[in-house]
């Protein structure tokens, strides 16, 4: 039997997934709106990953018998200067989500809830591929420094990028 106060910790991480969604959706809006059709794919297929976390959690707490609520949703930043600004702002949000799981696999542990850890370990393992998927891009932004032709390739490059459920419950 989960505590509530880590119920509510896993619900308020719920939540804060399907705001990731919802953000990684502005963002793919602001690339499309700039011509970057690859780089809109790239984080529409990123919003669904984040949608596939939020439903994870949603699954995990009806299977404790919990009952989950939706919250609303602050508004997600909308406008952006450049897409390295954007994929900026993306991996600062990524650490956010990081020590957010951090944070709950403390509570977890701390409440020696060790099935709500085993699901937290595959966040944190995730945590670490999504964090190097965008510091990666940054470092590849940089290098190609506004070059045009560098630019489209990579914008070809995320535009094969698909959404492939990982194989987990
Ligand atoms: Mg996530």
């Amino acid at each position: 039997m989960i505590s509530e106060r880590l119920f509510n910790e896993l619900n308020k991480q719920m939540n804060f997934e399907f705001y990731s969604a919802h953000l990684y959706l502005a963002m793919a809006a602001y690339c499309a709106a700039e011509d970057f059709d690859g780089f809109s794919n790239f984080f529409k297929v990123q919003a669904e990953e984040e949608k596939f976390h939020a439903m994870k959690f949603y699954n995990y707490a009806n299977e404790m018998n919990g009952r989950v609520t939706l919250e609303g949703m602050p508004e997600p930043q909308n406008n952006y200067k450049t897409l390295l600004d954007v994929f900026k702002i993306a991996y600062a949000h990524e650490k956010i989500v990081t020590s957010k799981i951090y944070n709950l696999t403390d509570i977890a542990t701390e409440e020696r809830e060790h099935a709500t850890i085993s699901l937290l370990k595959w966040f944190i393992d995730e945590q670490v591929e999504e964090e190097a998927t965008f510091n990666g891009l940054i470092k590849r932004l940089g290098r190609i420094n506004d070059d045009p032709t560098s630019i489209y390739m990579l914008d070809n490059e995320l535009a094969t990028r698909v959404f492939v459920p990982p194989v987990t419950k």
